[in-house]
């Protein structure tokens, strides 16, 4: 298994850090649990501790630079062998760099010339099928949109703290004032999850296959530790039952409290509506009154090598 950096901008001092990393081979398997929780995946901590001021903040904060380079890159194409048609060429060539009929003869006879000196990724795929169509050769060249940014980024800046564990998350939301709502459920959720893993198993039912952590006989939320149950409680004020990760949530958080009713009644609306995969897997669960949390499903992630 091979990872990306991912870099980040702090959004107190504006430095750049390397955060946690995005998974760049096919062969990633994940399991999806009732809780929402899906692993094992690459480390993404919901707090992210700044290389170059070393001050902590929601990984939310932080500016991420890694779509940003896929937007900005834009292309410059350069006909280097014009094929056998002319005259189609000079009128793609036209159509694509804008010339007059004379500046583009005069270039297509003194090659290379460029094509478009600056496109996206959509014309650039568009310009390509239709030089290859008519023989012709070309270069394609990656122009900067933001240089200073590009080249921070391949200077590899120093490497973030990514802070997951579950005491500097508890000691974080006690002291930092005003965290905002969608930090502070990232962070609970966070909480949540991590307080779950000593109950998972590998295998589809409870029970079965190889503990996930250690392998603990399953305790409900309601009779868990009581920063635990303070964490769900918490959660349960901040989630809109009208979001629909929230509903899952909570209609998981009532399940595993042994709360089947509430739960049944949290996914009733939602039976049916296909963009909510497995609701009919833990619709069931709560039918069968079975509160543990537990593998959804197996699949094999298709991030790009
Ligand atoms: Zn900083």
């Amino acid at each position: 298994m091979s990872y990306a950096p991912s870099i980040v901008r702090c959004p107190l001092c504006q430095g750049l850090s390397q955060a946690g990393s995005l998974p760049v081979r096919r062969d990633v398997s994940m399991r999806w649990w009732t809780d929402g929780w899906i692993g094992p995946s690459p480390r993404e901590g919901p707090l992210v501790r700044c290389a170059v001021c070393g001050i902590v903040n929601p990984r939310g904060r932080f500016e991420d630079l890694s779509p940003l380079q896929c937007r900005s890159r834009i292309y410059r194409v350069m006909l280097t062998h014009g094929g056998d048609h002319r005259v189609e060429l000079m009128r793609l060539v036209r159509k694509w760099s804008g010339g007059s009929p004379v500046e583009v003869r005069a270039a297509l006879d003194s090659l290379p010339c460029f094509v478009a000196q600056e496109i996206g990724e959509e014309d650039l795929g568009r310009l390509r099928a239709e030089l290859e169509a008519l023989g012709a050769a070309y270069r394609v060249e990656i122009r900067e949109e933001e240089p200073s940014t590009l080249r921070e980024w391949f200077q590899a800046p120093p490497q973030a703290e990514v802070l997951d564990d579950v005491e500097t998350l508890r000691q974080f939301l006690a002291s930092a004032d005003g965290v905002e709502r969608r930090d502070e459920i990232n962070l609970r959720v966070h909480i949540y999850h991590a307080a779950n893993h000593p109950y998972r198993w590998w295998g589809g039912a409870w029970g079965e296959g190889e503990p996930y952590g250690e392998g603990l006989p399953w305790v409900l939320l309601g009779e868990r530790e009581a920063w635990q149950r303070e964490n769900v409680k918490r959660l349960e004020e901040l989630l809109d039952p009208e979001d629909r990760e929230s509903r899952l949530l909570l209609a998981e958080m009532a399940r595993q409290s042994s709360h089947f009713a509430a739960a049944l009644a949290l996914l009733e609306p939602v039976l049916h509506d296909e963009s909510y995969p497995f609701v009919e897997d833990l619709a069931e669960l709560a039918r069968q009154g079975i509160s543990e949390v537990q593998v959804l499903a197996v699949t094999t992630a298709t991030a790009e090598d």
